[in-house]
This record gives C-alpha cells, sequence and structure tokens, in this order.
C-alpha cells in the first residue's frame, strides 16, 4: 500500500496513538537491545546480562556492562520519525506515544505526552524504596568501587524493564490511551514483544484504525487499515511535507 492511505489515515484523525519500536532508533544509529540479531546475543547470554535474575546474581557486573553501552546513547539525535510524531503533538492531533524504546529521543525530539513501557536509560530506581537517580550517577558510583545500593538499604537497579520483569505503570496508562485512540500509528516495531504488542489489537476491537509502517512484515499486518513496509525516515519525512508539518 502506499503513502496515500497512509496521509489519509492520518488527516482526519483527532486522537492519534502512535507506538514505537526499536526500527524508529535505528535510523539514529542506536542498536536493538532487545532483538536477538544484532551480535548482542551471540557473545552474551541474555538471561544473564538482561534477565532481572542476572542483575541479582551480579548487580556490579550489571552496571559495568550496561553502563558503556546505555552511556552511548547520551550521543544520539532524533530523526525524521521522532520530529514527525512531536509535530502531531504540537498540532493537537496525537495524544500519546507509547514507546518500547528506552533512549528518550521522543523527548529530545520534543514529544512530552511519552510513556516509555520498556523504561529510560537515563534513571535508575531503588528496588525497595522506589526513588530514582540519574542512571550516570549509579555508573560512576558503581566503577568506583561502591555497590549500588540506596540509602534504604536496597540495590538500585537500571529503570529499564529487564526479562523477566513486569512493565511500569506507564503501560496501564498506555492501554487506556489505546483504547481511546480512533487512530494507532505503528512504526519501526516488529510486534513480537509483549504484552506491548497486545496493545495492537487492543486499539482494533476498540474501533481505532490501525496504520503499520515496518520494515518488515508482522503478525498484525492483517488487522491494519494501512500497512507500509518501507524505511521509516524517508516516508516520514514525505508524509510530513503531504500533512503540512514541520520537522523543525
Ligand atoms: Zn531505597
Amino acid at each position: 500500500m502506499s503513502l496515500d492511505a497512509l496521509e489519509r489515515l492520518l488527516s482526519g484523525a483527532k486522537r492519534i496513538v502512535a507506538l514505537t519500536g526499536a526500527g524508529v532508533s535505528t535510523e539514529s544509529g542506536i542498536p536493538d537491545f532487545r532483538s536477538a540479531n544484532n551480535g548482542l546475543w551471540e557473545e552474551h547470554d541474555p538471561m544473564e546480562i538482561a534477565s532481572i535474575g542476572g542483575f541479582h546474581r551480579d548487580p556490579r557486573g550489571f552496571y559495568a556492562f550496561w553502563g558503556e553501552r546505555f552511556g552511548e546513547l547520551r550521543e544520539k539525535r532524533p530523526n525524521a520519525t521522532h520530529r514527525l510524531l512531536a509535530a502531531l503533538e504540537r498540532e493537537g492531533a496525537l495524544t500519546s506515544v507509547i514507546t518500547q524504546n528506552i533512549d528518550g529521543l521522543h523527548h529530545a525530539a520534543g514529544s512530552e505526552r511519552v510513556l516509555e513501557v520498556h523504561g529510560s536509560y537515563r534513571r535508575a530506581r531503588c528496588l525497595g524504596c522506589r526513588a530514582t537517580t540519574p542512571l550516570e550517577d549509579v555508573v560512576r558510583r558503581v566503577a568506583s568501587g561502591e555497590a549500588p545500593e540506596c540509602s534504604c538499604g536496597a540495590l538500585i537497579k537500571p529503570d529499564v524493564v529487564l526479562f523477566g520483569e513486569m512493565l511500569p505503570p506507564a503501560f496501564a496508562l498506555a492501554e487506556r490511551y489505546t483504547r481511546e485512540c480512533d487512530v494507532m500509528l505503528v512504526l519501526g516495531s516488529s510486534l513480537t514483544v509483549h504484552p506491548v504488542a497486545g496493545l495492537v489489537p487492543l486499539a482494533h476491537s476498540s474501533g481505532a484504525k490501525v496504520g503499520i509502517v515496518n520494515r518488515d512484515p508482522g503478525p498484525y499486518d492483517e488487522l491494519a487499515e494501512v500497512t507500509l513496509h518501507a524505511e521509516l525516515g524517508a516516508s516520514m519525512t514525505e508524509l510530513a511535507e503531504r500533512l503540512g508539518l514541520s520537522l523543525r
């Protein structure tokens, strides 16, 4: 299908919810940490380095491994897709960006209504009292030999969702916005990670129209009103032009 159909879907919409996945960030040079085919998992066992069990077995090793990788995210910049969604929010047509990405690039592009359902690499959170601290502070403390522990005595964990963990409270809000939207625009998600992927059939059964743009086919293509298998950057730039939105 073409960009024409996507343009028609969005131009009449009043309560768009965007659901974004790793494909949105790869064009900003960010590898897909959770994907099985990014090379990382060939050398490391995800159940050790990306699971809550692995974190508890070796908190310091966990910070040493991820501290460096998360640090690289600070230099990344938002791209056309992030900017398009921020522009739709400024126009009042978009109620929420639900993102599986932890890189903060939707905020960097100017989006304010962002639900980070897999957490954020910028924060760490105490597993006891739930207090948050900037992640880089904890990384620095661990590097200088301190334990990643809160003043309350509990462990401090990067505030990203690991394998084996529940989703944060933001997910309940994501479900609410999904039920209330008139269009769900899915960008760069393979829709294989649950429960987030389940938001797409939820939107559809709540009466919303679904548009999907992703490089590869996915499990909910049949249910979507519009499906576009394309690279995001070029498509979103062209779409912004057609909708008269500035990608500042
Ligand atoms: Zn605490």
